[in-house]
């Protein structure tokens, strides 16, 4: 009986472990459900200049006759909402229900057995990532930093590129995975993007944190690209150094030890299952930051002390699993080490993987729960948008 019910206590948790906020549904399900969400915001929000278009858009009866015509307009719906009512404290609530509302179009199941449904979520999706770059380009290379400050962007997933008083630096930057040939609609915005940047700083080597595209472009210009070895191999991490264009980087505290241009690093070891992943925790100005990939393994703790103070954490919003992002935020303690003093999710709505573990900005408010209890300030930002440190107001 005893192994019986230990059985299915185990089910249970694997189960539990595995259940989808984002099963696979019809498009049509979906926008009931983006409709609800669009009419709690009416009534949750009623000052808002935006209820006015939700109330054409919940109205509109050309939306049901059509299971896609809804995206476009929900999603922005949801971009408007977040451009009048950007990074603040007195923004979350607003900013929480328009970031859910954009999660509905994202998550249409672009694989779905339904009429030009990959092109039309393709065609949106590259949209919404142009928008993002091209205010990008134009914000990045306006903004000047003062002297104890950092500017911060999200551009796609774990990709961010951080501006200092004299430095302007960048990770695991690339183009949105999953587009098909609508790719090409972000290459002349990103392109001048990546012009502003000085080195990048790359944790992994997976397709949604390392692109050749982006890559060479940051290469051809004589800049570095820091990188872990290059395996998964049996024999990891020994050394495979075989394109000798990258600067690989793996289990040194200081390296290059003279650092670049300036900017000093040191790279924790970790994995993502067996994938080396590394911990660049980079300072310029004198301010640190420290950014996790995609890793989930633990003994990067015994790494923490080394590190000092961390100004900024950079961490996965997919922390049901142990020992990434917020847990990362969560353990830094013990004595010598500071705790971070400013958390930004990442990782949220990678458009490359199945609407199941496309993991959106609702999972990472769930998993993020009372944030008045974390104990540091959290950031939750759209593509395109920015936050400046220490002050955690928006970049504009
Ligand atoms: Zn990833």
């Amino acid at each position: 009986m005893k192994k019986l019910l230990l059985v299915f206590c185990l089910l249970f948790v694997f189960a539990e472990a595995h259940v989808s906020n984002w099963p696979l549904r019809p498009s049509t399900d979906l926008r009931d459900d983006a409709m609800k969400q669009i009419k709690a915001f009416t009534e949750n929000f009623p000052q808002d200049a935006a209820v006015t278009r939700a109330k054409e858009i919940l109205a509109d009866e050309t939306l049901q006759k059509d299971m896609h015509a809804w995206m476009r307009p929900t999603m922005d719906l949801a971009l408007d909402i977040l451009d009048r009512h950007p990074v603040s404290p007195d923004n979350e609530a607003i900013r929480k229900a328009a970031l859910i509302i954009l999660d509905y179009p994202i998550h249409v199941n672009n694989k779905a057995d339904e009429p030009d449904v990959n092109e039309k979520w393709q065609s949106l999706i590259a949209y919404y990532q142009q928008r993002a770059l091209k205010k990008l380009a134009e914000t990045v290379k306006k903004t000047e930093v003062p002297a104890g400050k950092l500017a911060i962007w999200k551009v796609y997933n774990m990709g961010y590129i951080i501006k200092s008083e004299h430095h302007c630096i960048a990770w695991d930057i690339v183009r949105t995975n999953g587009l098909g040939q609508h790719v090409n609609e972000l290459n002349e915005p990103m392109a001048e993007l990546l012009k502003q940047i000085e080195c990048m700083f790359v944790s992994h080597w997976h397709g949604d944190h390392l692109q050749m595209w982006c890559a060479w472009r940051i290469l051809k210009d004589g800049k570095p690209v820091f990188v872990p070895d290059i395996p998964p191999r049996k024999e990891a991490p020994s050394p495979n150094r075989e394109d000798k264009r990258f600067t690989y980087v793996w289990e040194s505290k200081e390296v290059p030890a003279e650092g670049y241009n300036g900017i000093t690093f040191k790279c924790i070891p970790g994995h993502q299952v067996q994938l080396l992943c590394s911990l660049f925790s980079v300072t310029i100005d004198g301010l640190t930051i420290l950014q996790t990939g995609d890793n989930q393994d633990k003994t990067v703790f015994d790494h923490f002390a080394e590190l000092g103070r961390v100004d900024v954490l950079i961490g996965t919003c997919w922390t049901s699993i142990p020992r990434n992002g917020l847990e990362v935020a969560k353990s830094c303690k013990g004595e010598g080490i500071e705790r971070p003093q400013f958390y930004i999710t990442g990782h949220e709505n990678e458009m490359g993987h199945p609407p199941t573990n496309r993991e959106s900005f609702k999972e990472t408010y769930m998993r993020l729960g009372d944030r008045s209890k974390l104990p540091m300030p959290s950031f939750i930002l759209n593509v395109g948008e920015g936050v400046w440190y220490p002050d955690g107001k928006a970049i504009q």
